[in-house]
């Protein structure tokens, strides 16, 4: 039996790519917004409906530039249930992540907490469109708004998610989607901030730049943090063909559903509303403490043994995590806590076969039915 990872790139036809590298070999022009970057840009701003937005050599970096830009000091509130890039970006800006616990339902942060860890040092809400759920968006802006708050949203997981017809960029200050190979639509490597205020692209751009401005000004402190020629390809024959993706996600995700809705021990996600457009980025499943040895890490374990490479994402909990542990590790995060210990995301990307969802979940059925209930 051949082996299932938990995610694959996608790969756009290869001709397409191929027609684009011939362009950079006669432009001879590989970054500093080249040609094919600049229509990259533009492209994406169609698709994503908004005038505001700016390439990144990566999602990470793009965080980081998104808070200087913003010049966010003192408190940010954050979730504890998300990728590590979005703690360490707060922290390398020098400010302090004060950690929210998030919902049972969707994972996102949990608005009615939110309200009381604000202090007179807190200056922006950065929340996390976990597995591509979107958060409260109204009541996050409602309780910014309030207090005089800044939100960013760590829209890694989010892209071509949509809530009441609106791209999920389009809520908050400034959105960030990280386009890195395992993510729904990639650039090899690659991230956007995409906001409303087009104030900002001027010092965005700069600070992408080491600090530069019209070529010879040095305005400020900055990074190298530019997306070049060869990753814009990537993302333009991406972009052809990320609807497509989406849609072959859906399917998996049917079929999981199908498969897997009523088992014991195991709870899916609840399914999806009609106000939202999904883009089935990933497919967590949580598996309850079911009984001795027969819990998640067990299920994992049983899994790999049968190639079957499923992920603990997220797991540490990252206040519990060795960096950040001497500093958060009493905060109690009880939901979050909860979903760590009981998530495993289970494998799904355009190309997964069918059968192999079939396998994958047979192999689950397997192990649970060695219960008895
Ligand atoms: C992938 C990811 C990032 C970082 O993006 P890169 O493009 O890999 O730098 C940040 N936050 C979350 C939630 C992610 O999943």
């Amino acid at each position: 039996m051949k082996d299932i990872f938990v995610t694959q790139p996608a790969m756009p036809p290869l001709d397409d790519y191929i027609e684009l590298l011939k362009e950079i070999w006669a432009n001879k022009h590989l970054t500093n917004n080249g040609k094919i970057h600049v229509r990259l840009e533009n492209e994406l701003k169609q698709y994503l409906k908004s005038p505001g937005l700016t390439l990144f050599t990566n999602g990470h970096m793009a965080l980081d530039i998104a808070i200087k830009a913003l010049d966010l000091k003192g408190e940010i509130i954050t979730t504890p249930f998300t990728f590590v890039s979005t703690t360490h970006a707060i922290s390398m800006c020098g400010c302090t992540p004060i950690f929210c616990d998030i919902k049972p339902t969707d994972y996102t942060i949990d608005e009615s907490k939110r309200e009381a860890l604000i202090t007179n040092q807190t200056s922006a809400i950065l929340a996390v469109h976990v597995y591509g759920n979107p958060c409260n968006v109204y009541k996050i802006q409602e309780i910014a708004d309030k207090y005089n708050l800044k939100v960013i949203y760590d829209a890694a997981h989010a892209f071509g998610v949509e809530l009441n017809g609106l791209p999920i960029s389009s809520f908050g200050d400034i959105s960030m989607f990280s386009f890195h190979a395992t993510k729904v639509y990639h650039t090899i490597e690659g991230g956007a901030l995409v906001y409303n205020d087009l104030e900002l692209e001027k010092r965005l751009n700069r600070l992408k730049n080491f600090g530069l401005e019209d070529g010879d000004r040095i305005i400020e402190v900055g990074y190298n943090a530019k997306m070049n020629e060869f990753s814009a390809a990537m993302g333009l024959c991406n972009l052809r063909a990320v609807d497509d993706y989406i849609q072959q996600r859906k399917m998996i995700s049917d079929e999981y559903y199908r498969l897997l809705t009523g088992l014991n021990g195991i709870q899916l996600q609840p399914k999806i509303s009609d106000n939202l457009r999904c883009n089935y980025a990933y497919f967590p499943i949580l598996i309850d403490n079911i009984s001795a040895g027969i819990n998640r890490d067990q299920l994992y374990q049983y899994l790999n043994t049968k190639g079957i490479f499923t992920r603990k994402y997220f797991y540490p909990m990252i206040t519990t995590s060795d960096c950040y542990k001497v500093t958060y590790g009493d905060i109690h995060l009880p939901v979050a806590q909860d979903i760590c210990n009981k998530v495993l995301a289970l494998p799904i990307y355009p190309d997964l076969m069918i059968e192999d969802v079939e396998r994958i979940c047979s192999e689950i059925i397997a192990f649970i039915s060695q219960i008895s209930f």
